[in-house]
């Protein structure tokens, strides 16, 4: 077959650099640039396009490519918005697109026009030379993502419900490449978790602050707070860390195989965690394996003087699959007990998701990237915090988080970049994305 691939990977980075250009910052989003933007190159290449607009200058964008078998569609997802950038802090301006050293720069690159970009181009390769897919698919990019959504895929859930049944999605937060011994493996988000927000409120004798007493509110929060620092919730297995940490473990040399399997563990798991070298790895490693509790909000009090009556802490709590809130309620005050008056209210929920490993979309996947990379391994990962896919998936649609990228040997620092400083992207990782997609969707969909 003759395509030509060091012009796709030209086109791509093009496409990509010009999509950064175009400033969707959220807020305020302004998502219907992009919108126009995306819109335009389907159009020219013959596509019907379809505009929900959700506020003014907010909407999002759905191109169908009409199967032949009525099968349930596989959506392209990606999110048009992105986070603000500190353009004093960056190397090249964040909406410049810049091309240096065969890597795109700006923000959006990795998170996530980068995606948008490998949908866009392996969904035009396929239709320029006349592909006819079995089931629908549609090419999605949506508002909001970065502050919720609610102007995006909840928004198009609640308005446009029928748009959005599909069987499958693929969308952001995995398909990095890491290479690991001989090994290129690669991850699969097919789990996210959840938020349980909780503030906790602690009652007491108001007073003189020249007057000690020991029904202070403060002091209950403060020894509250120590509690809830120093706390590791139980380890709570989940089918995608244990295949994560099993599928890591397996390519490293004893002792260190054995070792990181006893993250599995509870009698060993906290003790393994430890000693992870790399704190970032550590924390995320910390976070797939347990919810998590992070006191983030302290209010209370107004005088120096004054000993208030009643003060209050709130804390970012993050939930595995499975897990309901009343539960991490009675946890939290198994946690305070001996603390006396306080209460603990819900601020905000919502569930985490989990997507099967057991299907034939999941295993295309898989086979696409060793077919590409003969020295690829795919494993299921964890996000601690959520995407889109969480919408589809308490719909019942499997979706996946993979943007297929060129192998690194230092993903911290890939990852350090995503809402940080510097984000780039090579047009390598822009093409391996766009080839794995390409010929994924041949076999899935032809
Ligand atoms: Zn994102």
């Amino acid at each position: 077959m003759g395509l030509d691939w060091d012009k796709v990977r030209e086109e791509a980075a093009q496409i990509l650099s010009d999509y950064i250009k175009v400033d969707t910052t959220n807020p305020p989003g302004k998502e219907m640039a992009g919108v126009r933007y995306l819109q335009g190159i389907l159009e020219r290449e013959g596509f019907p396009t379809i505009v929900l607009e959700s506020q003014p200058d907010r909407g999002n964008l759905i191109c169908p490519m009409k199967g032949t078998d009525g099968l349930s569609p596989l959506i392209l997802l990606h999110h048009i918005d992105v986070v603000p950038a500190e353009a004093e802090k960056w190397m090249h301006p964040p909406y410049s697109g810049l091309v240096v050293n065969r890597e795109i720069w700006g923000r959006g690159a990795q998170d996530c026009k980068s995606l948008g970009v490998i949908e866009l181009v392996a969904f035009l390769l396929l239709k320029r030379e006349g592909f006819r897919p079995k089931r629908d698919i549609l090419y999605m990019a949506a508002a909001d993502e970065e502050t919720g959504g609610k102007w995006g895929v909840g928004w198009l859930f609640q308005n446009h419900p029928e748009m959005m049944k599909a069987e499958y999605v693929i969308n952001e937060g995995g398909g990095v490449g890491m290479i690991i011994g001989k090994r290129n493996v690669y991850t699969c988000q097919t789990a996210e978790k959840g938020i349980c927000w909780l503030k906790l409120t602690f009652r007491g004798k108001p007073g003189h602050g020249s007057v000690p007493h020991d029904d202070n509110c403060i002091e209950k929060m403060a020894r509250a707070i120590e509690r809830i620092s120093s706390y590791r919730s139980p380890l709570r297995r989940t089918l995608t860390t244990e295949n994560f940490i099993k599928g890591i473990a397996e390519e490293q040399n004893f002792p260190r195989s054995f070792l990181m399997k006893q993250l599995l563990y509870p009698f060993f798991s906290k003790s393994v965690e430890k000693r992870i070298p790399d704190p970032g790895l550590r924390g995320m490693v910390g976070a797939i394996l347990r919810n998590t509790f992070v006191p983030t909000v302290v209010q209370g009090g107004q005088k120096t003087n004054v000993i208030p009556s009643e003060c209050s802490c709130q804390v970012d709590c993050r939930i595995l699959p499975g897990v309901e809130p009343e539960m991490i309620k009675a946890e939290v005050r198994n946690l305070l007990f001996g603390i006396k008056d306080y209460e603990v209210e819900i601020l905000q929920t919502s569930a985490a998701s989990e997507s099967p490993t057991d299907n034939a979309f999941y295993r295309i996947l898989e086979n696409t990237l060793k077919r590409l990379d003969p020295k690829a391994k795919m494993i299921p990962a964890m996000l601690s915090g959520a995407t889109d896919s969480r919408f589809f998936r308490s719909k019942g649609t499997a979706a996946y988080g993979f943007q297929p990228m060129a192998p690194m040997d230092n993903l911290s620092e890939y990852l350090s970049r995503v809402h940080g400083h510097d984000e780039r992207i090579s047009a390598e990782s822009l093409l391996f994305g766009t080839r794995v997609l390409y010929e994924m969707l041949k076999d899935f969909c032809g």
